[in-house]
């Protein structure tokens, strides 16, 4: 470490409450050593109203850039001198990239759930998606989606707090990409959740359940609406192995964990930051065993 860091190491660091158990800075730390790039990655314990702070350190210290994660996501967008267009409509920035003082922030989650799709042979294009959920995971699938070509997005929520958001990026897809359909339903509403499981190609449990402590647990109740040729992907990655994954699994779905998109947002950003690309089958190897 001594001999790494000196003078001129650039910093890059993760922000976000709570920080301490990511896997972001070995993730990162690890391939800057690998491909001689002189910078170093940490994570900062930053509350969501301490976002504008962070991010204006950012330009004192002449970070080359961050990685934003819960709860700073949508308030780091005013701190942005500019948006990618996934950031623009998702009203999210997950990386921030710092050129001579010029912020630009871009949102790399929907796309680390495009190219896991795709590493399984599953391309949006073309494709009817159902989504589970309405907060940061899924809006930046539902977009990413949209931008990426999906034929027709569903998007089921709770009536919580996040079902208006659901209904606002519905209208923002249909306003930015009016080739795709999009419509929202109460997730409660179990005829309409398998009305779409059946006309979809994609289903994506992008909500909380199946994470701990409700690891139990399934937004899909009714095991009957797998079949071999729907492609099932959870965002939850902790566990890997999902209730929804195993039941879709046993109905013989083709099943895509969430550690995939957590490794291929990390991908994207790097090349964000660096140009250069992340040296994926040995961080998979090292940080992303299944
Ligand atoms: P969020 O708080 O923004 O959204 C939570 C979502 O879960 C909302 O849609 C809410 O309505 C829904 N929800 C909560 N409890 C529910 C219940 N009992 N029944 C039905 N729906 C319920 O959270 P987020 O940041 O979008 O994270 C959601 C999940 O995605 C987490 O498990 C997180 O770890 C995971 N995630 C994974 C990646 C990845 O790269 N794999 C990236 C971001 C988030």
């Amino acid at each position: 470490m001594e001999e790494r860091i000196t003078g001129h190491t650039g910093l890059l660091a993760l922000i976000g409450s709570p920080v301490e158990h990511s896997g972001s800075p070995a993730m990162y730390n690890y391939s800057f050593a690998r491909l001689g790039l002189d910078y170093v990655y940490v994570a900062f314990d930053v509350k969501k109203e301490d976002t504008g702070d962070a991010i204006k350190a950012m330009r004192t210290f002449r970070m080359r850039g961050m990685n934003v994660t819960m709860p700073c996501k949508n308030e780091a967008v005013r701190y942005m001198d500019r948006l990618s267009p996934a950031a623009r409509l998702m009203g999210a920035v997950n990386t921030i990239v710092n050129d001579g003082g010029v912020l630009t922030g871009y949102n790399t989650d929907g796309e680390g759930f495009v190219r896991n799709l795709a590493e399984h042979g599953v391309p949006v294009r073309g494709k009817c998606i159902t989504v589970a959920g309405g907060g940061g995971a899924a809006t930046a699938i539902q977009v990413q989606c949209a931008l990426d070509g999906a034929r027709e997005i569903r998007i089921f929520n709770r009536k919580d707090a996040f079902f208006a958001r659901t209904l606002e990026t519905a209208e923002r897809i249909k306003k930015e990409v009016p080739d795709c359909l999009v419509q929202v339903c109460d997730i409660d509403d179990e005829a309409a959740l398998g009305e779409a499981v059946g006309a979809s190609d994609i289903f994506v449990n992008a909500t909380m359940v199946g994470m701990k402590p409700m690891d139990g647990e399934s937004v899909v109740k009714d095991t009957g609406l797998f079949r071999p040729d729907l492609v099932v992907a959870d965002v939850v990655y902790n566990p890997a192995k999902t209730r929804l994954l195993r039941e879709a699994a046993q109905a013989g779905c083709t099943c895509v964990t969430g550690k995939g998109m957590l490794l291929w947002q990390g991908v994207s950003a790097f090349r964000l930051y660096t140009g250069m690309d992340m040296p994926v089958e040995e961080v998979r190897e090292r940080f992303f065993k299944e």
